[in-house]
């Protein structure tokens, strides 16, 4: 492309491996090749590049074909010694430029970067000393460049420049799993586990794991223990045993130390509570099992948009600008200069090394705090007495979703701890107007973050103007000073329904706050809503299994995924899967669209192709359903390839809420409250929702606005941002 400020580039992935660095090999090979550049990928980091030869091979569009799905990284990684010396360097310059590059993506974490900052500043010095020694001709320009943009390519998170660096969310999958599976053989035994996951300098997974399986205590490095810490910990243990807590789980960083700075390890730990608890303790190392495993739908997105976003940044500054970073930052392409991200990056490390842990905490930023403070209360066994401050009744409304029990259990700690009584609506609106109502306790929400669809129970119901008698009475009875809908469409509409009879029910006149929970992310006044990130995974492992099966016929598959009138899901499952079509309620389906795809399908069959999925959203088209598009396009496959329909249906619902889900229900419900609390006495309706990171709350009126005029919903659209992402991979 003439416009381009480079015109051949390499991508290599460094130090650890991490889920997602093919997904975004993948994307930048593919981008590349779109706007007609040529690309390199570089085998085994630094160390490749210092060898050459084999190690620099030119990548074509089918070279990136089925990787996905697959952890690690097929480019391989490796530690180089030879690259930290300024010859190693040399060597590695002589590579690059004699095969042309302009350009290099590096995807790693502060090691690799750094590499990459140090390589791109003495990059026209180490080609002058080369033509010098004549290893290569002199270059034309008289002060080459070399354009540099890093990737974040890390399971700790611990990169400065990004909300979440590729491979964590995997990570947490595995922790969270492991997590899960420990308590059900704990909950058999009475045991205690100490789970210890990565993170030399960074406490991310141990934070998040623990927040999302509902761990009982953490230790992690940015936090300074008290010298009698461990005191602390077994008291806290024991009051959730004698609470009736059959298990506890403690989950510590690999990088946690004593209060005088050495390692802290796993078995001291145990030991401790051996010892001092009286407990039945084990201790379980994740270790590489962190790293393994298909990465998780996040991942693969996020990898897949910095990817292409890194080959964009490139061909639009070249080496105009100095190495930067991307990474994703309120869900959106964030550019920050490589020397930043290393130096901050490091500075939480050094920090930790020196006992400034203030430092290092606020270094991670304020979520990091807000969810450590979360976990610690959550981790609390004794509330705080009944302040009769009032009772809060929570609702799960409409079709269950996977992390409405993680929000319930949240809501209802942080209510307890703030001296609220917490009522739970039995089969939601319907069990409501019945009176059906149990109250939620502290420990009778214990074991809630890990189970799917919705303990208190759910179902559709839309409130008749004539329920709201009903209703105001069994609010009154119970003497209700404020209410939580957790649900999909369902719950906006039921609020809005009360909303319009405020006036004459002063029952009615409590604040209520509506939580999103719907595996179609359809919801106003929010990015995101509780579920769909479960949905999402739940989607594509099924499409990695669909393609499994793939066998010696050539076969198309039409996977029809749920979304209701959104096309969240299936423009998500598209990305994170490498479909080759999808069809969405936003676009319609058309004849000729559908003849075009044929066409494109025959010819790719032709060319070799052996397997293609269509992403079909259950509402795309009234006319062209998933069965009258497998028909029509098996017709035009004549002999070429067959298509086949699978409808994944409830699947999608099903299972254990995702890490993100459970922490973002966390999230959802602890401000749900806090909401509420500010608004104590005041009558209102509002949603409450993630913008970006940002927790927000609207109106329900004004969110509701969103709905009723599609053409102005900005933020309800923002994945069909990602359309054209989908359309060029
Ligand atoms: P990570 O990228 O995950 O932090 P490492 O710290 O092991 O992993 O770094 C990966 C590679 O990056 C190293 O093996 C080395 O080749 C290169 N590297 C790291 N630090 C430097 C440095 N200061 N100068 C040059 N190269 C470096």
């Amino acid at each position: 492309m003439s416009t381009s400020k480079v015109r051949t580039i390499a991508v290599l992935t460094s130090g650890g491996d991490a889920p997602g660095m093919n997904a975004a090999v993948r994307a930048v090979v593919r981008m590349a090749l779109h706007h007609g550049l040529q690309v390199y990928g570089i085998r085994n980091g630094w160390q490749g590049a210092v060898e050459g030869g084999q190690a620099i091979a030119a990548l074509d569009w089918w070279s990136v074909g089925g990787i996905l799905q697959k952890g690690g990284t097929l480019l391989g990684t490796a530690r180089s010694q030879e690259f930290r010396s300024r010859e190693g360097r040399r060597k590695a310059a002589v590579h690059l430029y004699r095969h042309g590059i302009d350009g290099l993506v590096v995807i790693g974490g502060d090691g690799s970067l750094t590499g990459a900052r140090i390589l791109a500043e003495e990059w026209p010095d180490l080609l002058r000393e080369a033509a010098t020694a004549g290893e290569i001709p002199l270059p034309a320009d008289a002060r080459p460049t070399l354009a540099v943009v890093g990737l974040p390519g890390s399971i700790d998170n611990d990169t400065y420049g990004t909300d979440m660096s590729i491979g964590a969310d995997t990570a947490l999958h595995r922790i969270v799993e492991a997590a899960d599976q420990l308590v059900s053989t704990a909950s058999a035994h009475q045991r205690t586990f100490v789970l210890e996951v990565m993170g030399r300098h960074c406490g991310y997974l141990a934070l998040a794991g623990g927040l999302a399986s509902g761990a009982h205590w953490i230790i992690i490095p940015e936090e300074e223990l008290k010298p009698r810490w461990h005191q602390e910990m077994v008291a806290s243990l024991r009051r959730g045993r004698e609470a009736g807590r059959k298990h506890a789980i403690v989950i510590q960083a690999e990088g946690a130390r004593h209060p005088d700075g050495l390692p802290l390890s796993a078995a001291t730990v145990s030991d401790i509570l051996t010892r001092q608890l009286g407990a039945e303790t084990r201790v379980t190392v994740l270790g590489h099992v962190q790293r393994g495993g298909a990465p998780s739908a996040y991942d693969r997105i996020l990898a897949t948009r910095l990817g292409a976003a890194a080959v964009e940044d490139l061909m639009r500054y070249g080496a105009d600008l100095p190495p930067r970073f991307l990474g994703i930052i309120n869900n959106e392409v964030h550019s920050t200069p490589l020397v930043e991200v290393v130096e901050k990056s490091q500075a939480v490390a050094r920090c930790i090394d020196a006992g400034d842990y203030e430092t290092a905490l606020t270094l991670r930023g304020p979520s990091f705090r807000d969810q450590l403070s979360l976990l610690r209360l959550l981790t609390e066994v004794a509330p705080k007495e009944d302040t009769h401050a009032g009772a809060i009744l929570v609702v799960t409304a409409g079709h269950d979703a996977p992390g409405m029990n993680a929000c319930v259990r949240v809501v209802t700690r942080v209510a307890c701890d703030h001296g609220y009584r917490v009522l739970g609506a039995q089969y939601g609106l319907e069990g409501l107007l019945r009176g059906d109502l149990i109250e939620l306790a502290w420990m009778s929400v214990s074991g809630w973050a890990a189970r799917g669809g919705s303990e208190l129970g759910a179902g559709r119901y839309l409130l008749q103007p004539g329920d709201l008698d009903r209703l105001a009475g069994v609010l009154q009875n119970h003497a209700i000073t404020a209410m939580i809908l957790i649900g999909g469409m369902d719950a906006y509409q039921n609020a809005e329904v009360m909303a319009a009879h405020v006036q004459r029910y002063p029952a009615l006149q409590i604040p209520v706050l509506v939580v999103p929970a719907s595996i179609n992310n359809n919801l106003p006044g929010t990015d995101f809503a509780i579920g769909a990130d479960t949905a999402l995974n739940n989607i594509i492992a099924a499409i990695d299994k669909v393609k499994d099966t793939a066998g010696a016929n050539k076969r198309a598959y039409v996977i029809e995924v749920m979304g209701y009138d959104c096309g969240y899901l299936a423009l998500m499952a598209a990305l994170a899967s490498g479909a080759e079509q999808v069809y969405l309620p936003e676009e319609g389906v058309s004849l000729s669209r559908l003849a075009a795809d044929a066409e494109r399908l025959r010819r790719d069959f032709q060319a070799g192709k052996r397997l293609a999925i269509l992403i079909y959203n259950e509402r795309a088209s009234p006319a062209y359903t998933t069965e009258m598009i497998r028909r029509i396009l098996d017709a035009e496959g004549d002999d070429l390839f067959d298509v086949r329909s699978v409808t994944l249906g409830h699947v999608q619902r099903g299972g254990s809420p995702s890490p993100f889900d459970r922490i973002l229900a966390a999230r959802l419900g602890k401000a749900a409250v806090e909401t509420l609390l500010t608004a104590a006495g005041q009558a209102g309706f509002r949603t409450i929702g993630l913008r970006g990171k940002h927790i927000v709350t609207t109106d329900l009126s004004e969110a509701m606005a969103e709905i009723a005029w599609p053409a102005e919903r900005p933020h309800q659209a923002w994945f069909m941002a990602l359309r054209d992402l989908a359309r060029i991979l």
